[in-house]
């Protein structure tokens, strides 16, 4: 028996250091995948395209719609982002993890389709912490800030719909403690049933 991959959905509020810790996690983890979204967004500098992102027009992402290309999209600060339904089954049918980096309304989309998968939430340590460092970035406009204070609020809200929580205080605990979820969901029963099931099978060979 095929043991198929784990579906892990990462999602935290705009500068709460997702993408650094994500970025890190995939260099200390084997055996999982990146999920590559669509988004008519444009690339920012050193984004690789098909890496990142793959970036398309509003034409192209709306038949990907129409077409039912999609587990689920949503519009996020102005731009059109999607999961496609090959990039989760290729990993997941070839039994590698997949992991899903989306917004709150991507994550509540993907639990209804796939209740099983790992629902990982990063927060601030506080909203002075968030905005003291979407002010440090030096990209915000006044307007824009208070726009992603107050969608912050709205997503962290929805806490009860994940199953842990990160808070941010720190890149270098947060990381460690995501990858102590990913080495507790690796070693539940369901996941390691075929190397039990070889070991039973050798019994006799050692008595
Ligand atoms: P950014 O443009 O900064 O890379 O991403 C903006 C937001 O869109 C982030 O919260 C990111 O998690 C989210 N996002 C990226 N890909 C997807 C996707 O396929 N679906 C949804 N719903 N959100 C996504």
């Amino acid at each position: 028996m095929s043991v198929a991959g784990q579906l892990y959905v990462i999602t935290a509020p705009s500068g709460t250091g997702k993408t650094t810790i994500i970025r890190r996690l995939l260099g200390q983890l084997e055996n999982v995948d990146f999920s590559v979204s669509h988004t008519t967004r444009s690339p920012r500098q050193r984004e690789v395209p098909g890496q990142d992102y793959f970036f398309v027009g509003k034409a192209e992402f709306n038949t990907m719609v129409e077409s039912g290309a999609f587990v689920e999209w949503a519009r996020v600060h102005g731009n059109y982002y999607g999961t496609s339904k090959f990039m989760i089954n290729r990993s997941l049918e070839q039994g590698r993890d997949l992991l899903l980096d989306i917004d709150i309304q991507g994550a509540i989309n993907i639990k209804r389709h796939y209740p099983e998968a790992v629902y990982i939430m990063i927060a601030p340590p506080s909203f002075h912490e968030l905005k003291a460092r979407l002010t440090g970035r030096g990209s915000e406009a006044p307007e824009s800030l208070r726009l992603r204070l107050a969608n912050a609020r709205q997503e962290i809200e929805f806490f009860n719909e994940f199953d842990y929580m990160i808070i941010n205080q720190e890149v270098d605990r947060a990381l460690m403690e995501i990858l102590s979820i990913f080495t507790a969901e690796r070693l539940r029963v369901s996941h390691c049933a075929t190397k039990v099931e070889d070991l039973l099978l050798h019994w006799d060979e050692a008595i």
